[in-house]
């Protein structure tokens, strides 16, 4: 059952037979995740699961074959986990827990510094997003090479995870919060620099330029989605076979533990498995490096 694997191109028509199969063949899964996500919460997860069938159907157009359609699908679960857990959480810091309607963006435009860059934000295209993509996975690739593992796994945590700057700064050991933001300032500078080389980076610039002013929360879940929609902290097969070996560099085994282990990457820990073909194996290697 899990190597079935549906006709993108039937999927891209419309074909409703195959969408059906896709449900089968993933729905338990994807369902399996998301109560993962909301700590055995059915109902939400069932929400979720609708969502990210819808989703699913949406994007298909857009499929890139780089990715498996598991992948595609993990992906979408994840973020629609994440937002999910966002708004939850937002809803709880609003007393508004009795109330089962999610806040509307209203709520979220209003309560942040700049409004504008919000709504600037939420313009970003799906060609700018598609860059995005493709220049977070191009910084993080020379991030890896030049062995800056401490500020990838920085990056890792507030995009990826979604952690504040002031946890950030405790849980590695930098000097204080500032040093944070300094992490992320460059590497939004760097980010710059990688879209100005690519023809239709204008709308990235404008995005980018935002978020180096502080920019909005918004313009952090835009990241958010992306970082985890194009699998920008993944490490190819190669590197998890040198991390299964034991042969990684010390920091970046700390990376990509605080990948596997933090923010539970389960694209990762798929290729893991079947890599090894032994999950009692990836458990653990999974649990050393959660130390
Ligand atoms: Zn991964």
């Amino acid at each position: 059952m899990a190597s079935w694997k549906p006709n993108v191109e039937l999927l891209q028509g419309g074909d409703e037979a195959e969408w059906c199969l896709v449900e089968q063949h993933f729905g338990g899964r994807l369902l399996a995740y998301a109560q993962r996500r909301t700590a055995g919460d059915i109902q939400a997860a069932e929400d979720i699961l609708q969502e990210t069938l819808l989703g699913a159907v949406r994007g298909i157009q857009n499929f890139n074959p780089a990715y498996t359609f598991e992948q595609y699908m993990f992906g979408i679960v994840r973020n629609r986990s994440i937002d999910f857990m966002r708004r939850r959480k937002l809803r709880t810091l609003m007393g508004d827990a009795e109330n089962e309607d999610f806040p509307d963006l209203d709520a979220f435009i209003h309560n942040d510094d700049t409004p504008s860059a919000i709504v600037r934000g939420l313009e970003l295209s799906g060609r700018a997003q598609e860059l995005l993509g493709i220049i977070l996975k191009e910084w993080v690739g020379e991030t890896w090479s030049s062995g800056e593992f401490q500020r990838l796994t920085v990056l890792e945590a507030l995009f990826s995870g979604g952690w504040r700057n002031r946890d950030v700064w405790r849980a590695f050991g930098l000097r204080d919060e500032t040093a944070v933001a300094g992490i992320k300032f460059r590497a939004i500078k760097r980010l710059q620099q990688l879209a100005a080389q690519r023809e239709s980076g204008g709308d990235l610039l404008d995005f980018l330029a935002i978020a180096e002013d502080g920019g909005g929360r918004l313009l952090d879940l835009d990241v958010t989605a992306i970082w985890t929609e194009h699998f920008v902290g993944c490490m190819g097969r190669k590197v998890l076979g040198e991390l299964l070996a034991g042969v990684l560099d010390a920091k970046a085994e700390e990376f990509l533990g605080f990948h596997l282990t933090a923010i539970k990457c389960e694209n990762c820990r798929a290729n893991l498995d079947d890599l090894t073909n032994d999950s009692a194996l990836v458990d653990a290697l999974l649990a050393r490096l959660a130390k």
